[in-house]
């Protein structure tokens, strides 16, 4: 054995090691006791001001309203905040997907804290896996922004199991106990098709169960980051009181509305060898827009990059963003961008047709750069629909999408306004007569408060 060869197997031992210890003795998903230690206060009270301010850093401040911090629905925006962990605003809902900072390993390298994610007055927490490096910060940031938690049943009794006090709320959209391979619907955020899969965490198998041949391991050298960034005490406390975390199962979702769709998953895990079916249920949620997966896992180590590549085959993405790659552990995490070169060879084995771009992001440059993951999508905006109908009668409606609208009133000139019930109303040939070539107007508020005014003009029905 060569020296470099020693040393490359040496670098295995530990990454496997270091890995399957901090994430609490690998993918057992047996439930832990241990660690449930997170139920300290993460904020008092948030000012208006505050939440304007830190959703303007988060999300932009061209897509924040500066008086009510409203964000732009006509967009999808991600905030990197470390490992597979995004504030994020979807139709204007901010949520985070997963909830931990990374800190322990270091302090103050990533620009972000619970506090501030606490400030993002968020509605809702999506989870992957209850994992500390994923799920340590979740059940603190619900208990005090009171955001309802999102995933698997096994994953909201882990996660109510680490309150201190009064358990937050959890929403369990996959049955527990199901099988990887297993979709739902989630009805969690208005106007948005969420859909829930549960799939595999990351593992070690044996190399192959691959046609395009077999892999490199990715051993890249540790970095220096927590001798640059050293860690604080209380960060020390925090990650040694997680380490024992457990998995409680794994959930990927998408999102869609308008004309987009985003993949989120926060593992991926070895589907070819232990649960081929997942791939229908992830090829059953194409057309995939953008796909920002984890491409870090405990089968680098045996099969490169060939997870993270099977996942995008089956997604087929038109983007991919990855992630789990940046420096969150000791000693045996490194740079995002040592991982750049891997991912690249990997994606090389996909026909040119199919490859997807990367948005490659790296750690610690593109923590909280909303403008590099902002992407626009058309909704179908509420329209006046006008028709004639027998007897000279006029039916108006509201066209579009209506998912944002809370009610609505329409005024046919100078007649006195209606409510406008499910979107539809009927006007009388006479009123049509009196007020032809007037305006029709409609008014319409919206659930977050704000209100606006559709126009057209009364026709000559006949
Ligand atoms: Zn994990
Ligand atoms: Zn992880």
């Amino acid at each position: 054995m060569t020296l470099a060869q020693g040393r490359r197997s040496s670098l295995v031992a530990l990454l496997a090691l270091g890995l399957s210890a901090l994430a609490g003795a690998g993918t057992a998903s047996a439930h832990s006791a241990a660690g449930a230690s997170g139920g300290a206060r993460v904020v008092e009270r948030v000012s208006a001001r505050e939440m304007v301010q830190t959703r303007q850093r988060y999300f932009g401040a061209a897509n924040v309203d500066p008086s009510t911090g409203a964000v732009r629905r006509d967009r999808v925006i991600l905030s990197w905040v470390g490992v597979s962990g995004f504030a994020a605003a979807i139709r204007g809902h901010v949520l985070l997907l997963d909830a931990w900072v990374p800190r322990g390993a270091h302090s103050g390298y990533v620009p972000s804290s619970p506090v501030e994610l606490a400030r993002l007055r968020p509605e809702l927490i999506f989870v992957g896996h209850a994992h500390f490096d994923h799920a340590a910060d979740a059940t603190p940031l619900a208990a005090a922004t009171g955001a309802t938690l999102i995933g698997s049943a096994e994953q909201c009794a882990e996660l109510q199991s680490r309150a201190a006090a009064v358990p937050p709320r959890c929403s369990a959209v996959i049955a527990g106990g199901a099988e990887p391979g297993t979709a739902a619907r989630v009805g969690a955020i208005r106007g948005v098709d969420v859909r829930a899969v549960k799939h595999l965490h990351s593992a070690v198998t044996r190399p192959g169960g691959d046609p395009t041949g077999f892999h490199v391991p990715v051993t890249p050298l540790p970095s220096t980051t927590s001798l640059e960034h050293p860690p604080t005490p209380e960060d020390l406390l925090h990650i040694v009181g997680h380490l024992p975390d457990s998995e409680a199962g794994s959930v990927l979702y998408r999102f869609a509305f308008g004309d987009f769709s985003l993949v989120w998953h926060d593992t991926s895990g070895p589907l070819v060898d232990r649960s081929p079916r997942t791939f229908d249920a992830l090829r059953a949620l194409r057309p995939v827009d953008v796909q920002v997966g984890a491409i870090q896992g405990f089968n680098q180590v045996t099969n490169g990059m060939r997870d993270p590549r099977m996942y995008v085959e089956a997604l087929a993405p038109g983007l991919l963003v990855p992630q789990h790659h940046d420096d969150w552990a000791f000693g045996i995490t490194t740079k995002g961008e040592a991982y750049r070169a891997p991912l690249a060879a990997e994606l090389a084995r996909i026909p040119a047709a199919r490859r997807p771009p990367v948005r490659f992001i790296a750690d610690p440059r593109d923590y909280v750069r909303p403008e590099l993951l902002t992407f626009p999508v058309r909704i179908d905006l509420p329209r006046i629909a006008r028709r004639c109908t027998r007897g000279g009668r006029l039916r108006v409606r509201l066209g579009g999408d209506l998912a944002d609208v809370r009610g609505a009133t329409v005024r046919l000139g100078r007649e006195r306004a209606r409510r406008l019930g499910r979107g539809v109303a009927t006007f009388r040939r006479s009123a049509v007569r009196r007020q032809r070539g007037r305006q029709i107007r409609i008014r319409i508020a919206d659930f977050d408060g704000s209100a606006r005014t559709l126009r057209g003009r009364v026709p000559r029905c006949r």
